[in-house]
């Protein structure tokens, strides 16, 4: 049986594979928010980074990602309120909250395609975002996230 490390281990304390194996590949994080200034609410849309592969739902350019997308992200362990801007069924916000990972997540099920059957991941339901003028972004927001 694997090793639930994600139960024994802080995200501070765990290795870089055990922290890469925590994304399940939904590719939430790739869609783009709006937050509003006055009340901080974050509003994901269904409009998709457009280096994203549609398909598998992860980036082809991971490693390099911020030299494709200057803005894009990198989580660290001591986030904080920063991890309001990814989903909530996101392993690494559930797990900074000290809620358990659900059951479709890959390291439960074994299988990494579960986070697609299980209708959480993006795929077949977004746009590119150099298919959508900016202006018209506040029109895709979406609730299907949170
Ligand atoms: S939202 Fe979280 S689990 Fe989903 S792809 Fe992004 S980092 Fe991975
Ligand atoms: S560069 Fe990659 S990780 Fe960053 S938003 Fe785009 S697809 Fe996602």
């Amino acid at each position: 049986m694997q090793d639930k490390f994600w139960q024994t281990h802080s995200l501070e304390e765990m290795t870089r594979v055990q922290w890469e194996s925590l994304c399940d590949s939904c590719g939430r994080c790739c869609l783009h928010k709006i937050e509003d200034e006055d009340t901080e609410e974050i509003y994901f849309t269904d409009v998709a980074c457009r280096y994203l592969n549609e398909e598998t739902c992860q980036c082809p350019h991971y490693e390099l990602r911020q030299s494709f997308v200057p803005d894009c992200l990198t989580i660290y362990p001591d986030w904080g309120k920063k991890f309001n801007w990814l989903p909530s069924t996101c392993a690494y916000r559930l797990l900074s909250e000290g809620k358990p990972l659900f059951d479709w997540h890959p390291l439960i099920s074994g299988n990494a395609n579960s986070v697609h059957l299980a209708g959480i991941s993006i795929r077949g339901r977004t746009f590119r975002d150099d298919e959508v003028a900016d202006d018209e972004i506040y029109k895709h927001v979406i609730t299907w996230v949170d």
